[in-house]
């Protein structure tokens, strides 16, 4: 036996259509079925006047971070400093945290509207616990060290991966760390491994001044980092975050995290590159107080940006539609639907969830948010300025 239920409301936000006034959207057995201008016959339920939303899709984070209360260190620290609380706070983590916060994480997704997940992975939580079938998730096992483990990082990444039982829920992806952090022998086997394997991979690319100043000469916080770390330092040749796009390029499917000092050579690399997401985190942009992001310059060469929190340990929570009206506040003359749909469709095509999610579109999951609106606003304004 079928099980059908419709809805109705005042506004339906489809994404990948015009909205629907009076809309009416039908889901039968978890399946969105169809959208119809006809709310008055045939919803099943009225839900008045709100706007109804696809479900957002986090495109970035790293959820063994969701145990903490607020983000390590202070607004507008040197970046190096807070990897060093980043790496503090985890050796005193044990397994049984670990795996504790990355649940947390998840329930907090989902209470906040979040079902797509782009989680960075760095221990094989996904082994353990049981994810059920209310989010996706595309997990990119991080990998970094020196060229002497190189070898032996992407093995144990292998291994995890083969010993994870395939299912509808949980997706593998490959992330090489950032330039600072992974040696050109281990990017190059993650990004080989990526190809062989048809492999998503997230790279933290062109987050920061001190980043382009390590990669350009060898010299400043990064190599103090590494210093006070004891790794051993890249044997660098002066290079741009270009050198590594031209790499990931390679790669089925790259998402470049954060790209917050991407030059204009890069710009248009990616631009060139259609396959390329980038992935914007608004909040934790702000909590580092980075220069402005080059949002315009992305959008404008139609380069498909999607919306991340990155973790609690740079920002408050991980709810998705603070994200959203934080790029409404810094970039009010973007389009409110091209904003929703940063947060919604681009991140499902970044995680490749878009068959399933990130529009409400007949066959994709039958779910959705239900949004008030504000009398006095459109409803896009109502959703990018509500208060929650
Ligand atoms: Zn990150």
């Amino acid at each position: 036996m079928t099980n059908s239920y419709s809805w109705g409301a005042k506004w339906i936000i489809p994404i990948d259509q015009p909205p629907i006034e009076n809309g009416c959207l039908t889901v039968v057995d978890g399946v969105i079925a169809s959208l119809e201008p006809n709310r008055q016959s045939d919803a099943t339920e009225d839900l008045g006047e709100v706007a109804l939303i696809p479900l957002f899709v986090n495109a970035h984070t790293h959820l063994e971070f969701s145990g903490l209360s607020e983000p390590l260190g202070e607004p507008g620290m040197l970046i190096t400093d807070w990897i060093l609380q980043v790496i503090k706070y985890r050796s005193e983590q044990t397994a049984e945290q670990k795996n504790a916060a990355v649940a947390d994480g998840l329930k907090e997704s989902l209470v906040c509207g979040t079902t797509g997940i782009g989680e960075i992975a760095t221990h094989a939580w996904f082994q353990e616990l049981a994810l059920t079938d209310d989010i996706l998730v595309r997990c990119f096992v991080e990998r970094l060290g020196s060229s002497e483990i190189a070898s032996a990082q992407i093995e144990e990444a292998k291994n995890w991966l083969a010993n994870h039982a395939v299912n509808d829920v949980w997706y593998p992806g490959v992330s090489p760390h950032a330039p600072y952090s992974v040696s050109d022998e281990l990017f190059q086997g993650l990004i080989d491994w990526a190809i062989a394997e048809s492999l998503p991979t997230a790279m933290h690319l062109a987050e920061s001044r001190e980043e382009l100043q390590f990669m350009e000469t060898g010299k400043g916080a990064f190599r103090d980092l590494l210093e006070t770390l004891n790794v051993p330092l890249p044997t660098y040749t002066k290079r741009r975050p270009l050198d590594y796009l031209k790499k990931l390029s390679l790669a089925p499917k790259p998402l470049v995290i954060h790209g917050n000092y991407l030059n204009v050579a890069e710009l248009d690399f990616i631009g060139q590159h259609p396959h390329f997401n980038v992935v914007f985190c608004p909040r934790t942009h702000a909590y580092f107080e980075h220069e402005p992001y080059p949002l315009k310059d992305l959008l404008r060469r139609d380069i498909d940006v999607a919306i991340g929190t990155d973790s609690r340990a740079s920002n408050p929570d991980l709810n998705m539609l603070a994200e959203l009206q934080e790029v409404h506040r810094r970039f009010p003359d973007i389009a409110p639907e091209k904003i929703l749909e940063m947060g919604t469709l681009a991140g499902a095509r970044a995680l490749q969830f878009e068959n399933q999610m990130g529009t409400l579109t007949p066959g994709k999951r039958g779910e959705f948010l239900t949004i008030p609106l504000e009398p006095t606003m459109t409803p896009l304004e109502s959703i990018l300025n509500i208060e929650f």
